[in-house]
């Protein structure tokens, strides 16, 4: 499958990996936008928040444990803050779920 974020997990295309298990994979952004900011995706292959189902929503409760650990780890305890961008409105430009994890500075909102 041509998806970026597949051959990630494949390993045909390297990544800064923060954490790895059979389900999700942790690795930092290409192009910060904090001092901390990580990507948390399924290794399995689901376009989009919209795609998220009875089937495969499992998914999403465990990518939020293992952010939960990783941000404890990161002495992330003034605050940090998640990001899922869906469609191109949304502003996403991989088409592969994934979380942003953004902290280490004082968030503004809106986001824009
Ligand atoms: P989004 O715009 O929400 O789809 O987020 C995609 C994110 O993937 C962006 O923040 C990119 O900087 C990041 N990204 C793109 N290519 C890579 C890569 N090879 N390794 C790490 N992060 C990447």
């Amino acid at each position: 499958m041509d998806c970026l974020f597949c051959k990630i997990i494949a390993g045909e295309i390297p990544c800064k990996k923060l954490y790895e298990d059979e389900q999700v994979l942790a690795f930092y952004d290409i192009d910060p936008q904090a001092p901390v900011h990580f990507l948390v995706i399924p290794k399995q292959h689901i376009a989009c928040a919209s795609e998220i189902d009875s089937e495969n929503s499992q998914i999403v409760a465990h990518i939020f444990e293992v952010i939960a650990k990783l941000v404890a780890s990161l002495k992330l305890s003034d605050g940090y803050r998640v990001v899922n961008n869906c469609g191109v409105q949304g502003g996403q430009t991989v088409p592969h779920l994934h979380f942003h994890i953004l902290g280490g500075r004082d968030m503004t909102w809106p986001p824009g």
